[in-house]
């Protein structure tokens, strides 16, 4: 008999902001391994659940706007009841703005902060309960970034928002744990998505990040497919509150 850790079939996966970039990615590693997944997104994510469904899953399309909590309810309502129950929470969504520091206006603040931070913890509490409701654990990957570690340049509110991820993702650890759920980040390095698209138009900022990272190549979401499903499966179990950098070497220089 052979036991694999990484297997993942009939879980049930939250994956936000998943019609595009990262947590399309993720949604269909997760997919590969065996989940069906809930996505949540603004709009349709008509590429997701075809490139789910052909691998074999299910997925619905939950379309909520997660720069409020409002609907956070309503998304764990519409899992449980296309699914009966939730096993991972991957909370992807989010948004960046750049701009001076001396000029970052509140809209720009409130916004960046409301849907990374917010909007990330309340779900994380939301599915948590679910999950100890369920009372047999859980797995929660929150994405942070490399500016968890880092101050970056232009956008204090993404630098302010992911080093609360990273805190966050600890705290919620150390509380949640003893329930067997285990809270972990993923914090990618310069990843080629809409969310880098300005920098790599910039030709000096470009070439300065490329210059700076060990593997020679910006990331590609599939590069996360490994470290998510590791992170949402057994493997992990004794894993708690640590965020794993997948940067190509970026922070090791
Ligand atoms: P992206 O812009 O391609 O994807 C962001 C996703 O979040 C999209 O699906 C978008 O629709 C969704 N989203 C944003 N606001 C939303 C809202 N109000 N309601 C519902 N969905 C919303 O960018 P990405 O690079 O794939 O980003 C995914 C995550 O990875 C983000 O949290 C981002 O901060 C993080 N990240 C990206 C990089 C990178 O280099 N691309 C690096 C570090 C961290």
């Amino acid at each position: 008999m052979s036991y694999n850790a990484f297997e993942l079939s009939g879980k049930i996966a939250i994956v936000t902001g998943c019609n595009t970039g990262l947590g399309q990615g993720m949604a269909m590693a997760l997919a590969s391994a065996g989940c069906h997944v809930a996505g949540v997104n603004r709009s349709a994510a008509d590429a997701t659940r075809e490139r789910i469904e052909a691998l074999g899953g299910r997925f619905i399309d939950i379309q909520a706007d997660l720069s409020s909590t409002a609907p956070i309810a309503d998304i764990v309502a519409q899992t449980l009841e296309a699914f009966g129950r939730i096993d991972i929470l991957v909370n992807n969504a989010g948004i960046i703005r750049r701009e001076d520091a001396l000029e970052f206006s509140e809209e720009d603040w409130d916004a960046v902060i409301d849907t990374n931070l917010k909007t990330t913890f309340f779900l994380a509490q939301a599915v948590a309960r679910q999950f100890i409701a369920q009372g047999d654990g859980g797995k929660i990957v929150n994405i942070a970034s490399l500016l968890s570690f880092q101050g970056g340049i232009r956008v204090p509110s993404y630098t302010a928002s992911k080093s609360g991820v990273m805190g966050l993702t600890k705290l919620l650890a150390n509380e949640w744990a003893k329930h067997g759920i285990n809270v972990n980040a993923i914090a990618p390095g310069y990843m080629e998505t809409n969310n880098t698209e300005a920098l790599r138009n910039d030709p000096q900022r470009s070439a300065e990040i490329l210059g700076r990272i060990p593997a020679g190549r910006w990331g590609a979401p599939e590069d996360l497919a490994g470290p998510v499903v590791f992170l949402a499966s057994s493997a992990s179990d004794y894993i708690n509150g640590h965020t794993l950098a997948v940067d190509g070497g970026w922070l090791a220089r």
